[in-house]
């Protein structure tokens, strides 16, 4: 239990101001550090907050049926108000519009990973997205692939652009992308095929894809350059214009990390992660965030199986999918420290991890909540998931090719979103607000 990892805490020295320097040290250009130095939080805070990532967001035993779906009904409300209100933007000053000086000069590129046969889908997802967005606001564009891009797939994808459109194509280095060898292959296969229920468990390459994801893109030589990163994948939808530059409002905003689903993991994918995770904080605890979004991760009401399953974390998680990203905070010794210590683990591997409750769990716990934007007016779908925000009676933003507050064609994964939770307990009302 966790009193018995206090008590041996208490003996360790504390690292917490070596991580607050060294994240400063790495921003020394002047802009704000993305992990926050706590230097003035005292050690005995950050007990507390591991004893609360150890408890049940809710004492089930105190609540019969009827109290668990009435509490399940208020968040699926909240998440319902806040898609049906008409909203088209953030409701903050600033905003910069086409046209602007500022317009298309955040230090961002939108970031597509492939394979030569996703021509076809990827081509698809840019061109919705230079429809509603980047036709106004110009960001290049990073195509990363583990093998060789062909010059048809190049040739195709700067047909599709605009002439003017900066396009860089990388291959990744393989030392980024394959199977490091401290894993046995033999023990992959046995654990795979343990995991054959799993979506992609048996494909080395989703493996490799995930990991990449995790704790090696920001690195590559394409991506250094830039602080932000927007993520496109293959065959998905954008349905309403925005008519704003979301890298500078995040830069404007200090926002650190923007989503637009938000849903509950596979628990069988992640069995260790929770539990590990839970290693590596008991050695570092200052590096918790006082602020960081605990309910979210202690949920055990939505889907108990998974928060037992994976001996207490909740699997919310972002949908990685969509992601816009500031990458100064993957690359903070915080985040590159818990992704080494990940990495050592092996569940990359020897479960299937994915980068998207990696991610998620190094922001709720390493970052303030307040960083986190849910981008409720970018209306998206990755299948079978939909992000689609009411629109005013007057405007014509959005094709209304997606329904207001419709998350899943099916009933039975509704139960996946996990939006209601993050509403309910992270969200402040600043943050309800800002629609
Ligand atoms: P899913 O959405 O979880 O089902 O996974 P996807 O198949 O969409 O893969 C996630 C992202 O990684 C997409 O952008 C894929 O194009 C990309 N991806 C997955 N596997 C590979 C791979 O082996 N090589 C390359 N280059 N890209 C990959
Ligand atoms: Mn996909």
């Amino acid at each position: 239990g966790y009193k018995e990892a206090l008590g041996e805490m208490a003996s360790r020295p504390y690292k917490w101001y070596t991580a607050g320097g060294n994240t400063l040290e790495q921003n020394a250009n002047g802009t704000a550090p993305v992990t926050d130095s706590q230097s003035g939080t005292a050690p005995d805070a950050y007990k507390d907050i591991l004893a609360i990532l150890q408890t049940p967001l809710v004492d089930r035993k105190s609540l019969d049926e009827k109290d668990i779906d009435e509490l399940l009904r208020e968040r699926k409300q909240l998440y319902v108000d806040a898609l049906k209100k008409p909203i088209a933007e953030p409701k903050v000053a600033g905003l910069i519009r086409a046209g602007e000086k500022k317009a298309g000069n955040a230090n961002a590129a939108i970031l597509c990973l492939v394979r030569n046969e996703d021509l076809d889908d990827i081509i698809g997802s840019i061109l919705e997205l230079e429809e509603q967005f980047n036709g106004d606001f110009q960001y290049p564009y990073v195509f990363l692939n583990d093998g060789e891009f062909t010059s048809q797939f190049k040739d195709a994808i700067l047909r599709a652009l605009p002439q003017s459109r900066k396009v860089e194509f990388g291959t990744i280095d393989p030392e980024l992308w394959n199977m490091p060898s401290d894993i046995d292959e033999q023990e992959f296969n046995e654990r795979m095929e343990k995991l054959s229920g799993i979506q992609h468990a048996d494909q080395v390459s989703y493996h490799n894809m995930c990991r990449f994801y995790s704790k090696a893109f920001y690195h590559h030589p394409l991506m250094q350059k830039y602080k932000y990163a927007w993520r496109v994948e293959p065959g998905v939808h954008f349905y309403c214009k925005i008519n704003y530059d979301v890298f500078q409002f995040m830069q404007a905003n200090d926002k650190i990390y923007g989503y637009v689903l938000n849903l509950y993991d596979s628990p069988e994918s992640i069995e260790t992660l929770w539990v590990r995770t839970l290693d590596f904080l008991k050695e570092h605890p200052s590096y918790l965030h006082e602020k960081g979004a605990h309910e979210w991760i202690r949920d055990n009401v939505q889907k108990p199986r998974n928060y037992d399953m994976t001996k207490g974390y909740s699997t919310c998680h972002f949908w990685t999918n969509f992601e816009i990203t500031d990458m100064d905070f993957l690359r903070s010794t915080i985040y590159e420290e818990f992704m080494a210590f990940l990495d050592s683990q092996k569940g990359f591997y020897y479960e299937r991890w994915g980068d998207a409750p990696v991610r998620s769990l190094a922001l709720a716990l390493f970052a303030d909540k307040s960083r986190i934007h849910w981008f409720r007016d970018i209306a998206y779908t990755h299948f079978p998931y939909t992000n689609c925000p009411a629109c005013p009676e007057d405007s014509t933003r959005c094709n209304g090719d997606c329904k207001p507050g419709l998350f899943v064609p099916w009933d039975n994964l509704e139960v996946e979103n996990c939006q209601p939770t993050w509403i309910k307990y992270e969200m402040s009302q600043e943050d309800l607000d800002m629609y």
